[in-house]
């Protein structure tokens, strides 16, 4: 990924009574949507979301919705009336199928063209399959809460102690794992990697969140690689998950759990720079008149300089609210946008938090705690600085070192702030 700076050209101010298209209805669309309006802008917001669903929120699906804890309408981010008194014209069940920044036109897959002083591009980010697997029942990826309410129904369809096997030990793959096996499923997690997560995480990190998994039961089982997958819906065994060595794995549903990829496919021939998701410059500003947010932007860092996009439910959030700000107040009055960047997965009992931008082979020094105790602070040496904190269960001292980054603090004044 190149990390050059993107410069996007000069943006006027949008008027106060300009339309704002904003595409994408989930938590970066809609927190734009709402800063709009909370900034007085007085013109129309119309937001298009390929989803029939009101924004809604993603992080219950992998954990409270899946386990039943919670219904589907607890997950909304607003009630009805809430999200009209916000004045906001909602076009759901359709998809932005081009844009040209030259005209300021949108149009979607219903043929209407939408003309807009300002644009909000808040996508997301859509599931990645394993090649050929996609039509096959019972075999699913976890993005919408459609995925959620699949994967419920086939894990009821299997009985007491349905057999679900997952693909792939990221975080949400992981999730998932946990979440089934608390509700009584016999889980089989495979990961084609050596440890879960060494990518993100690194292979000491990654190793701890192996024995998380293991000290609670999971069959997790490393390094295997999926040949292909047989179908025999109806059958007693509905998918058969087959590895390169020939072993076979039988299941009710399975979950692929591989990534994501940014939402970008409707932006050729758009003008706007797309590589692995909407490049931005630091003010998130990816054209005039248009800024993105959230899963499907990759913006400048102004601390580092360095080119991220970030998958965080944190992120998508304040993005959202912050390009919102800048679309409104043009280019020449816009202010760069530098979060510490957070995100949390919840697994058994487990509450993992991450702040800052790890890389899997920056240093890792444990300073207190160990992933059997469930308790544990590690703090990530990028060059001499502080580069990350991840922790389990220790949200209070979490918070702690969010100065720290914040201010780019080194890894001794780090390591001194962990003695103290
Ligand atoms: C199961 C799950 C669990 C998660 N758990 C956590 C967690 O514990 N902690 C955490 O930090 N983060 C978590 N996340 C990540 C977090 O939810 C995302 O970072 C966040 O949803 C990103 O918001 P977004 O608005 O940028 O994109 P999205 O939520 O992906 O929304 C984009 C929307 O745009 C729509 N869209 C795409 N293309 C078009 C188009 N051409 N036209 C119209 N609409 C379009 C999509 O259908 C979608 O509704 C989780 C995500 C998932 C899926």
């Amino acid at each position: 990924m190149s990390d050059c700076l993107y410069h996007a050209p000069m943006s006027d101010p949008v008027s106060k009574d300009g339309t704002i298209a904003v595409v994408g209805a989930s938590l970066a669309g809609l927190r734009a949507a709402e800063e709009i309006r909370h900034e007085g802008h007085t013109g129309p917001v119309i937001i298009i979301g390929e989803e029939i669903h009101a924004p809604y929120d993603r992080p219950p699906l992998s954990k409270q919705v899946l386990s039943g804890k919670w219904g589907p309408e607890r997950i909304h981010h607003h009630a009805p009336d809430a999200l009209d008194t916000l004045g906001l014209e909602f076009r759901l069940g359709r998809r932005a199928t081009a844009l040209d920044t030259e005209t300021r036109t949108l149009t979607c897959n219903d043929g209407t063209e939408i003309a807009y002083d300002g644009l909000v591009v808040s996508t997301g980010a859509s599931t990645r399959w394993l090649s050929g697997t996609e039509a096959i029942p019972h075999v699913w990826t976890l993005r919408t809460l459609d995925d959620c309410l699949g994967i419920k129904a086939d894990l009821a369809a299997g009985g007491d102690s349905p057999r679900l096997i997952v693909i792939g030990a990221g975080f949400i793959g992981s999730e998932v794992a946990a979440t089934c096996q608390g509700i009584g499923a016999q889980v089989i997690m495979l990961e084609a990697h050596h440890t879960p997560l060494a990518r993100v995480l690194g292979d000491q990190m990654g190793q701890m969140c192996a024995d998380l998994h293991r000290a609670n039961g999971m069959d997790l089982r490393c390094s295997v690689r999926v040949d292909h997958l047989e179908s025999d819906p109806g059958g007693p065994d509905p998918v058969t998950v087959v590895l390169d060595d020939g072993t076979r794995l039988v299941a009710d549903a399975v979950v692929v759990g591989i990534g994501v990829e940014p939402c970008v496919d409707w932006l050729g021939d758009s003008g706007l720079t797309v590589d692995d998701g909407v490049r931005c410059d630091e003010s998130l500003f990816a054209a005039d008149r248009v800024v993105a947010a959230g899963d499907v932007a990759r913006w400048t860092l102004p601390s580092t300089g360095q080119s991220v996009r970030v998958e965080h439910w944190t992120n998508a959030a304040e993005a959202g609210a912050h390009a919102a700000r800048n679309l409104l107040a043009g280019t020449a009055a816009a202010t760069p946008y530098g979060p510490v960047p957070f995100f949390w997965s919840d697994q058994y009992a487990t509450k993992i938090q991450m702040i800052g931008l790890p890389h899997g082979d920056d240093e890792v020094v444990v300073v207190s705690g160990s992933g059997e105790e469930g308790k544990m602070i590690a703090l990530y040496r990028s060059g001499d600085r502080l580069g990350a904190v991840l922790t389990l269960s220790q949200p209070a001292k979490l918070m702690g070192y969010r100065p720290l980054l914040a201010a780019g603090a080194s890894f001794d004044e780090a390591l001194a702030h962990a003695r103290s």
